[in-house]
């Protein structure tokens, strides 16, 4: 441990593009690049790096055209763990979380607890400066660090997917005013999804009714917190509406007040999740995409009902979110697998042509 005299990244050097007049795919460029220690400022310390997971919004700007709030080249990452090696002295030798959104603190939003939506917050691997989690060592500010405590054999770089992956769906879960016993569908159980079912039984659900097209996830997800589920494979929204209509039928069941979380962000989850809405009932939208919907919202006046939308989570959640994982109503185990980091390229690749089952932690070995 100590101060690096250097800081050794997997730099994106340019995403993915097109060539305007051919079309012609040009490929993205990541590269191992050498950058200098910045002089660290009041309240930022140095983390090094011990696990950073490859998240799909990382896909989305090396792969997809979304675009980085600062231009390439910079390095990407947002889900890390690691341990301060520098910089305040109340932090050095502290293994930390860094949180994937980091509010400003001084605005209307952060001083409201809608922090998680500033509009000035800063993301590793995006708009803090040139540094992402793919890296031996990330200066960050040391306001919105969590640290970690009695981990006992979790390992450091497992927790690495708590800092997103994790937190989400936590924040979700407060969003929707999540309440023991409430009833919980979670449309999508991929690699946050799964989080999303575990957390809301974590937090006291009901039943939890988990919904998705893989029957492997599906069978998986009944001994992490889902109560019952439905593959969607070659169904309507409509026949799927029937599907949960006898569980809750045959489970006794009300028809109101249930809370859906559509984590896919494709267009099928999203109607589905729509269709899926009752008396009082509240729709989360967790996940992204850029498919549109027709629905007719005078539903929601009918039903006294709610469709929300949720952003990151508030680095205040992140020592409750850790909780559930080190007091293991959480499982990562079965949920993420780690590399070495020098794997990140063709990593990148494999996960954008095939989503994976376990989340992937890359592990600097530089
Ligand atoms: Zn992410
Ligand atoms: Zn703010």
């Amino acid at each position: 441990m100590g101060v690096p005299d250097k800081i050794l990244t997997w730099q994106m050097i340019q995403p993915t593009s097109r060539n305007k007049k051919t079309g012609e795919e040009i490929p993205g460029r990541i590269e191992k690049k050498e950058i200098p220690v910045p002089e660290l400022k009041p309240g930022e310390v140095l983390v090094e790096v011990a696990g950073c997971g490859v998240c799909h919004t990382d896909l989305g700007y090396f792969f997809d055209g979304v675009r980085t709030v600062i231009k390439p080249p910079l390095t990407l990452g947002h889900e890390i763990s690691g341990k301060v090696v520098a910089g305040d002295d109340a932090w050095v030798g502290k293994e930390v979380l860094i949180p994937a959104v980091m509010p400003c603190r001084k605005c209307y939003l952060c001083k409201t607890r809608r922090g998680n939506r500033c509009l000035d917050q800063k993301m590793p691997g995006n708009s803090l400066g040139i540094y992402g989690g793919f890296s031996s060592h990330i200066p960050v500010p040391n306001i919105d660090l969590c640290e970690i405590k009695n981990r006992g054999s979790t390992p450091l770089e497992h927790l690495a997917v708590v800092a997103d992956a994790v937190t989400t769906p936590y924040q979700a879960a407060k969003r929707a005013a999540l309440e023991p016993g409430d009833n919980v569908i979670v449309i999508g159980i991929g690699g946050v999804g799964q989080y999303m079912v575990q957390m809301a039984k974590a937090l006291g659900a009901g039943v939890v009714v988990a919904i998705d097209i893989i029957e492997e996830r599906l069978q998986k997800i009944l001994s992490y917190g889902a109560d019952f589920v439905i593959n969607a494979t070659g169904k309507s929204s409509r026949e799927i509406s029937g599907d949960v209509k006898d569980i809750r039928k045959q489970n006794a069941l009300p028809v109101f007040g249930w809370k859906i979380f559509e984590v896919t962000g494709t267009g099928p989850g999203q109607e589905l999740g729509l269709a899926l809405m009752s008396f009082t009932s509240k729709l989360v939208i967790v996940g992204f995409g850029l498919h549109k919907v027709e629905h007719s919202i005078s539903r929601l006046m009918a039903f006294d009902a709610e469709i929300i939308g949720t952003w990151g989570c508030l680095p205040e959640y992140y020592p409750q979110a850790l909780q559930m994982v080190l007091s293991k109503k959480v499982a990562l185990e079965p949920y993420v697998q780690t590399r070495s980091m020098s794997t990140i390229v063709e990593t990148f690749h494999e996960v954008h042509d095939r989503p994976r089952e376990k989340r992937i932690i890359l592990i600097p070995d530089f």
